[in-house]
């Protein structure tokens, strides 16, 4: 940053609050000190603690005003008298300021205790105001500790800290103490435009939020630059200005590359980067202003609409880019760039780096969170143990059975004269994904699971005829290939109709009994898929010898359909595998 200063008085003096009144931000500080000068209950040591730049050593100077007013101790001191004007100027020989940044040391408190033994020259107290009092030494603060025990009816000590926690507690304890807080950006922003009224400057609102944001809660940091920006700014302050000339990126500067990132725009991105560091803004600065925004978004995300926590006015906030990102996601980028902030100092090439982050951002939508990931797994982990989900390891091989087997006795014999050859289109397929049937737990899967096949088929049927599902039993004799899908669940074909519409009303019970029979939970899919009439030339010698194969199983399902009285008539009237393909295709069927 510049160092170049107005000529006029600097504002945080100009602006130093000669009463507690004018201090800013510090109502309770302020509201209880007046009602023990105005009760007569002064202490012996006061500690005033919180963040730079809030009012601590203004406080402590009012007191000692208000403490050695010649015209009477009162909350509002005169400001005229001797001492009052010797204090505003810190000329006071009863009010000694002392540093304790640079007095730390045992022989330094040792001098001040020589000093307390002689009474005020010309005031009421004595008063020693101790700033940055924690960077005392050890030896030093039991020497003072001694002192503050017992003080002299005149002494009265104030300490001021920005860090409090390194006061050590028999010092605290032995003290009135003040908590003084961060000023609020509405308040500095105020006391802003209060400051360039004063000096007759115009000052544009995004400006001035500008500084006061800058100002993080700390009034004097605020005034400080404040003067820097009314410097260069001529008779008006704009946002502008102080964007050249402090080389700072901003919100909207880094909102426009961030949003040509996400919308894939990377060229104009690029650009508008390369632009930045053309104006001469710093890496750091461009990192800091792109963690500022991820801030303000992940804020603004959850709901928070104050612009002081914000750090930007709400109609600055692309909402687009909001909604286009998730909590976890804003964290992530957030999370990036204040690494990167970290990291530039050691880096080779900070401007790469930032490119290169900035590039990044472009997958930014499709990043998942570890968050994420882990519920997806426990998710999963549910899902096992439920049964509606199936860990088997995965076994390549697919098993396909002979395209075409036999039927039951009752579709031989419904056998409708008009076939169909092209009849693919005329049933539709059921759809593949949504209406999975997960199938009851009876077992965790294990790893090593042999993979549900046709042969296991004549068990799950014979296991479903004892469930008393007799028709889906014999139906599920005409399954004519069984392929294993990535999830780990079976497609289930068969090229009759009538066999899959019986089978699709009993799928529960059909996949409680090919789990039951598997010895883990079975999903199962079924699936129609008509087929043509078929030659022997479509078969493959092994093919051919499957057919054999189940061909003679099905002897037995006639058998069983026999046995069942609804259904089982006309049994038993095949002449080939391949004339009940041809004839299967009843259109009439429900579907
Ligand atoms: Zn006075």
């Amino acid at each position: 940053m510049s160092t170049e200063r107005s000529t006029y008085e600097v504002t945080a003096t100009r602006k130093r609050p000669q009463d507690f009144d004018r201090l800013v931000g510090q109502d309770f500080v302020v509201s209880t000190l007046e009602n023990a000068i105005k009760e007569n209950r002064i202490a012996h040591a006061y500690l005033f603690s919180g963040p730079r730049g809030v009012g601590k050593t203004s406080s402590a100077r009012l007191l000692a005003k208000a403490l050695n007013c010649e015209k009477g101790m009162s909350a509002h001191p005169c400001g005229e008298c001797e001492s009052c004007r010797a204090i505003a100027k810190g000329s006071s020989v009863d009010v000694i300021e002392i540093d304790g940044a640079s007095n730390t040391s045992v022989n330094d408190i040792r001098a001040i205790k020589e000093e307390i033994m002689f009474p005020p020259q010309s005031s009421r107290y004595k008063i020693y105001i101790i700033d940055e009092v924690h960077m005392l030494s050890t030896s030093a603060f039991n020497a003072l500790l001694k002192t503050i025990e017992e003080p002299p009816e005149y002494i009265i000590f104030i300490f001021a800290t920005t860090e409090l926690q390194k006061v050590p507690a028999t010092i605290r304890s032995r003290c009135q103490q003040f908590r003084f807080q961060l000023i609020s950006q509405d308040l500095i922003m105020k006391c802003l435009a209060s400051a360039a009224e004063d000096i007759g400057i115009k000052a544009d609102e995004d400006a001035l939020f500008w500084i006061a944001k800058e100002a993080t809660g700390s009034m004097r940091d605020a005034y400080t630059l404040f003067d820097q920006v009314a410097a260069f700014s001529g008779d008006h302050i704009t946002l502008q200005k102080i964007r050249e000339k402090l080389a700072i990126a901003g919100f909207s500067a880094i909102s426009s590359i961030i949003s040509a990132v996400l919308s894939g725009d990377h060229k104009t991105a690029m650009e508008n980067l390369s632009g930045l560091f053309a104006d001469g803004v710093s890496a750091e600065q461009i990192t800091k202003d792109a963690a500022d925004y991820f801030r303000t978004l992940l804020l603004y995300k959850e709901g928070i609409r104050r612009t002081d926590i914000l750090g930007s006015a709400i109609q600055d906030i692309p909402e687009d880019i909001v909604a286009m990102l998730s909590r976890e996601q804003l964290e992530a980028a957030l999370k990036a760039f204040l690494s990167l902030y970290r990291d530039l100092r050691y880096s080779l090439s900070p401007r790469f780096e930032i490119e290169l982050l900035f590039s990044r951002l472009a997958s930014l939508p499709d990043l998942t969170s570890p968050e994420i990931l882990v519920r997806k797994i426990e998710d999963l982990k549910n899902g096992v143990a439920e049964g509606s989900v199936v860990i088997r390891k995965k076994v390549q091989r697919v098993i396909e059975a002979a395209p075409a087997i036999a039927e039951t006795a009752q579709e031989a014999t419904e056998k409708k004269p008009e076939k169909k050859e092209e009849s693919q289109s005329m049933v539709p397929q059921p759809e593949q994904e949504d209406e999975e049937e997960p199938s009851p737990a009876e077992d965790i899967a294990e790893e090593e699971s042999r993979p549900f096949s046709l042969s296991d088929i004549p068990a799950a049927a014979e296991m479903l005829s004892k469930m008393g599902k007799t028709v889906a039993a014999r139906y599920l004799e005409a399954v004519e290939s069984i392929s294993e899908k990535d999830d780990g669940s079976y497609f289930i074909t068969l090229s009759k109709p009538l066999a899959y519409n019986n089978l699709k009303l009993a799928e529960k019970d059909v996949s409680k009994a090919i789990s039951s029979v598997m010895g883990y939970p079975v999903a199962i899919k079924l699936r129609l898929e008509e087929k043509k009439a078929l030659t022997d030339d479509d078969f493959s010698d092994d093919m051919k010898r499957l057919k054999a194969f189940l061909g003679g199983k099905l002897i037995k399902t006639e058998t069983a359909g026999q046995n069942t009285p609804d259904e089982g008539k006309g049994a038993g009237n095949y002449e080939s595998i391949r004339n009940v393909e041809a004839d299967e295709f009843d259109p009439e069927q429900p579907q």
